[in-house]
């Protein structure tokens, strides 16, 4: 039937989508609605710079073309349902309800450097990797760009309630839950519309997005002429033992994932950060650190060790710290740079996707 044939759910039609719209796309919209070029730039100010959650705060609009982009593009900012805030360092994880009652998580990291935060890209995650909660229900759906923006925005909104008009995000991670390269096109527009001029304006140096290895996507990100720093998660040194971690290593071996590194190194001069999750007896030997050290020679790229977050539902051992800093003496010894990731929030739902699975299981009991 063709009044069935375009949704009017943005997930399903992007083109309603206003808020994840680029700057010509909205000069496109609002052209259609009869108004000239400049509104087009007065509404994008108002979306992306001044963070606005309805039309009714854009008062240099007519009241009549509100009325008219309201109906035509409702907007759906996203709802906070909890804030989690640890008493150990400050990090302030949330829940976030979407338009479609979904919810996802986010995390707001304090640090000497600014005020990171970490997004999810998609509701669940359908990428199966044994010790991470995001996945332990598969795949909802993937995020539109305007609720992986407006996870940015709500953090940034919080801020400045609590700490006052300077107070804003200056990082942002794709870490949270879901593959981002398996929402490619809306990863790639938030990059685009977070780090636009006339908006928000986050350095793309600011951005990092992590993949659990997808080498397609890894590829067209290095094509992408953007300047923002890509995440492999490895977590193993060689392809048998990653198997047995992430599903996705039956797909893409070391191998091809190291050659579209170094594509990606050669195509933007970003340096590659490898994030390996320690698990004892699985991937955390001598001999493990130096084949992963053997891998990464000659690539500009740097290794971030996080030792394992337990999952309720899972049963991974995390090493002792004494260990951990073998490990990093190891990689080190064989000339790759290497960290051991600061532990944020562990008195709040430490791990990836562990809050949103809390809140689900909190409300099933409930019978919610
Ligand atoms: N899908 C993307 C991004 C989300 S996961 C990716 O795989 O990179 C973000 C990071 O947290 C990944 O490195 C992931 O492997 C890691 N992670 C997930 N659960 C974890 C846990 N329980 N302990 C330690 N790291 C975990």
């Amino acid at each position: 039937m063709v009044e069935n044939s375009i949704s009017e759910h943005p997930e399903e039609n992007p083109a309603i989508d206003i808020a994840g719209m680029l700057p010509d796309e909205l000069r496109g919209a609002l052209e259609t609605l009869g108004e000239k070029k400049y509104r087009a730039d007065q509404l994008f100010a108002w979306l992306h710079q001044k963070e606005a959650v309805s039309y009714d705060e854009m008062t240099n609009l007519s009241k009549k073309l509100r009325q008219a982009l309201a109906e035509k593009y409702p907007l759906a900012p996203l709802r906070m349902v909890r804030e989690q805030v640890s008493k150990l360092d400050g990090t302030r994880k949330y829940l976030f309800a979407l338009q479609d009652g979904n919810v996802i998580e986010s995390v707001l990291m304090r640090y000497h450097h600014g005020n990171s935060v970490c997004i999810s890209s998609q509701v669940g995650c359908r990428m199966g990797c044994r010790f991470c909660a995001s996945t332990l229900n598969g795949l909802v759906r993937s995020l539109l760009a305007s609720e992986m923006l407006g996870q940015v925005y709500m953090i940034d909104r919080r801020l400045r309630e609590l700490e006052g008009p300077d107070a804003h995000v200056s990082n942002v991670v794709i870490m949270g839950s879901g593959e981002p390269m398996e929402n490619y096109d809306n990863m790639v527009r938030f990059i685009r519309l977070i780090s636009c001029p006339e908006g928000r304006c986050i350095s793309q140096r600011n951005i990092t997005v992590s993949t659990c290895g997808i080498v397609p996507g890894i590829r067209r990100f290095a094509d992408e002429e953007l300047s923002a720093t890509l995440a492999i998660s490895l977590h193993a040194p060689d392809d048998e033992k990653r198997k047995k971690l992430m599903p996705v290593a039956n797909r893409y071996s070391i191998d091809e994932i190291m050659e579209a590194c170094h594509y990606f190194f050669r195509k933007t001069g970003r340096r590659v950060t490898f994030e390996y999750a320690l698990v004892h007896g699985q991937n955390d030997t001598d001999a493990d650190a130096e084949e992963l050290a053997g891998r990464l020679h000659g690539l500009n790229c740097h290794v971030n060790l996080i030792p394992v977050n337990p999952v309720r539902e899972r049963s991974f051992i995390r090493p002792d710290r004494t260990h951990v800093l073998t490990f990093q003496k190891k990689l080190e010894k064989c000339g790759i740079n290497a960290t051991i990731r600061r532990e944020m929030g562990a008195d709040i739902d430490g791990a990836c996707g562990q809050l949103r699975n809390s809140y689900l299981n909190d409300s099933q009991e409930s019978g919610g």
